[in-house]
Formats: structure tokens, C-alpha cells, sequence
């Protein structure tokens, strides 16, 4: 009888576990993801096919800031997701009127294939609204992905789905835009500028969610998240992380049959290189390392799939020299941005197409349109 009760709550608990859609993240001791499938190999024919793209974007990381962060977080001989790049690429950063962009005229690029000017936002320089490549990807019948640890209305998430002639102007307008946008899943910081829009997000067939635990557990399609009354979120316990973010988005878009686009920013680097904070910043790299993490699980088990990080530019002119202190800041005083190339890093099916090449930032869209058949 005993027996019979025991298998009976076995057999409970093993239901249980079914209905609930969320895998949350096994996580090894540095707090990564558990590494799956390691012996992957990935496709590199031209006719394998692409479904899925996974795009992560380090604002602000330089190659410089993955070394840096390599040596003072990492024991010897432990690396980075990003060390393991299948292949690399080094992307030239300028705007069309400047040598050194912004993070708005550097994502439009990213995600429009168009060279705009300084702080546009998704629009040519006569000002004309320019498709992004989720524009093309819905029309295709894909499922689309935004994600952010900084403010959704921020540069390089509004870049991938508003439109705006100058970035810091009729901010407003951003989440009526992202509402109407049809991209399936938001998620981000700056809450505050989206709870006076929380009827329209759902009447749009959102669920509009502010907490982590109603992330994680909920079963929704449409999914717009938001959090923390900044522009920075912070790893309170009712904030997730960029790693449990992009677990959950990659969960729900991966339910469709005609594949997915998710942009994954970790939008911090940048501003802890802007305040000098080499700990900081390396954190915030970390931190996009274990979102890679989750991303390169899913497509070492989904064979369509392609994993890009990248940077939108360098920001502090970050130095690893002789002498003390041997890591340095180029510009000590202003710490802003940088005109160096920065690197690309391509896991999965097709990434050899990157192979050592140097692109301009806009061919990473036409690359992206061309692999993904959208054009
Ligand atoms: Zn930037």
C-alpha cells in the first residue's frame, strides 16, 4: 500500500512538472546555464537551412572589454561562451555624418541595413521610416523577439522597432509604436514609461507583465515585460536576467513552426565603461555570456539555428598596457564612445559564412536577410 501511494505522488509530481510550459534554467556554479549536447556539430553546407536567428548585442563591448573581463573574472584556464565563437567577423562601427556613432544609428544599421545619422532611431537620413528586419521576418510568417536589460525605450531595442528622427525626443511615442509593432515578445526595463500604456499593450494581445515570477509561469504568446522604474535593472530578486529572459523568449517563439528572430541586448557594458568600472563592466559582459549560454542550448538541440553577438561600438577606449595599472582608459576624461572595429562572434548552422571577414555594419543585415531568405 505504501508503495502504491509512493509511485501515485511520483506519478502527481511527474504530471505536475508536464503542465508547466516554463523549464527554468539548471544552473552549474558559476551560474550558467548546464552546457547541453556538447558534441554538436554544427551545419555549414549552403543549402543547410536557417530558421531561427538569435541575435545578442553588447552595447559598447570591445574586444578589449571580453579580454579584460576574461582576466579579472575568470580562473586560469576557464573562458567565456564567447571564446568558443565557431567563427569571427570584425564589424566597422561609423555613422553616415560621424566616425564615431551611437548606439541608435549603430542598431539601425543592425537592424534596417541603412547608415543613418547620429541618434536616429529606425529612419533614413531624409527621415524616411526604414523596414527592419522584423518587419521582413513577420511577413515571412516568423515569430519576433526583443529583449533588454536596460530601458525598452533605449536606443538599441526602439532601433529594432520604432521609429524616431532623434532618439531623445518624443520618447512618448515609443511604446505606441512597440504596441503597434506586432513583434511577439518585449522585455526590459523602464517600466514606468509603459504602465500608462497597459491597456493598450493587452488590448493588442499582450500580456503585460511586471514581475518575475509572472515571467517565468506565465503560458502567453504575446508577451510584453517590463521592470524597474530605471533604465538600468538592476538583479534585484524581482527582476530576471538577461539569462532567464532569453530562456523564456526562446521557449515561446520556438513553438513556431516558420522559426524565429530574437535581439538580445545587454545594454549595461556600455554605461559601466562610461562610469570607469572595470568590475562592473565585466559583470555586465558576464552576464551577456550566460544569456549566450541559453542561446547556443537551444541551437545546439535545433540544427536551424544561427547565434550572433556582436557590438554596436567600443566605448572608453579600453587598454590593456605595461606598466600600473596595465588595464587603462584611453580617453580617462569622457570615456564615450570609440571608432575601433569590434568584434562579431557566429555559432551554429552557417556561421562560416562570417569567417574573418570585416563588414560594415549594414552588411550584417543584408548577411542576415540573405541567410534567413527574407530577400
Ligand atoms: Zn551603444
Amino acid at each position: 500500500m505504501k508503495k502504491t501511494l509512493s509511485l501515485l505522488l511520483v506519478l502527481i509530481l511527474i504530471l505536475v512538472g508536464c503542465g508547466n510550459t516554463t523549464t527554468s534554467l539548471k544552473l552549474d556554479d558559476r551560474g550558467y546555464a548546464i552546457e547541453t549536447n556538447e558534441k554538436y556539430i554544427s551545419r555549414q553546407e549552403e543549402d543547410a537551412v536557417i530558421k531561427n536567428v538569435i541575435l545578442l548585442i553588447g552595447d559598447g563591448m570591445g574586444a578589449n572589454q571580453v579580454e579584460v573581463s576574461r582576466r579579472v573574472l575568470l580562473k586560469e584556464k576557464e573562458i567565456f561562451d564567447l571564446d568558443k565563437a565557431e567563427y569571427k567577423a570584425e564589424i566597422i562601427t561609423s555613422c553616415l555624418n560621424n566616425d564615431v556613432t551611437d548606439s541608435a544609428a549603430a542598431a539601425t544599421a543592425f537592424a534596417t541595413g541603412v547608415k543613418t545619422n547620429y541618434e536616429v532611431v529606425g529612419k533614413d537620413k531624409e527621415g524616411n521610416d526604414l523596414k527592419t528586419i522584423l518587419d521582413y521576418a513577420q511577413e515571412a510568417g516568423m515569430k519576433t523577439g526583443i529583449i533588454t536589460d536596460k530601458g525598452l525605450d533605449d536606443a538599441t531595442p526602439a532601433a529594432f522597432s520604432v521609429h524616431l528622427e532623434n532618439r531623445y525626443l518624443l520618447q512618448d511615442s515609443i511604446p505606441t509604436q512597440q504596441i503597434d509593432s506586432g513583434i511577439d515578445i518585449f522585455m526590459g526595463g523602464n517600466v514606468a514609461r509603459y504602465l500608462d500604456f497597459a491597456e493598450a499593450i493587452q488590448a493588442k494581445g499582450y500580456e503585460f507583465i511586471t514581475t518575475k515570477e509572472g515571467l517565468l509561469n506565465t503560458k502567453a504568446k504575446k508577451i510584453f515585460a517590463a521592470y524597474s522604474s530605471g533604465r538600468m535593472m538592476n538583479q534585484a530578486s524581482d527582476v530576471p536576467t538577461l539569462a532567464e529572459m532569453t530562456n523564456k523568449a526562446i521557449q515561446v517563439l520556438s513553438q513556431n513552426k516558420r522559426g524565429f528572430f530574437l535581439m538580445v541586448e545587454a545594454g549595461q557594458i556600455d554605461n559601466r565603461c562610461g562610469e570607469g568600472d572595470i568590475i562592473k563592466m565585466a559583470k555586465a559582459v558576464q552576464e551577456l555570456d550566460k544569456a549566450l549560454r541559453v542561446a547556443l542550448n537551444f541551437a545546439r538541440s535545433n540544427k536551424e539555428t544561427l547565434v550572433i553577438v556582436l557590438a554596436d561600438h567600443e566605448t572608453g577606449g579600453l587598454v590593456i598596457g605595461e606598466g600600473e595599472p596595465d588595464i587603462t582608459w584611453f580617453t580617462e576624461a569622457t570615456r564615450y564612445h570609440t571608432a575601433v572595429n569590434v568584434p562579431l562572434y557566429a555559432y551554429g548552422t552557417r556561421s562560416s559564412f562570417f569567417a574573418d571577414k570585416i563588414l560594415d555594419n549594414t552588411e550584417v543585415f543584408e548577411i542576415l536577410m540573405m541567410l534567413l531568405n527574407l530577400k
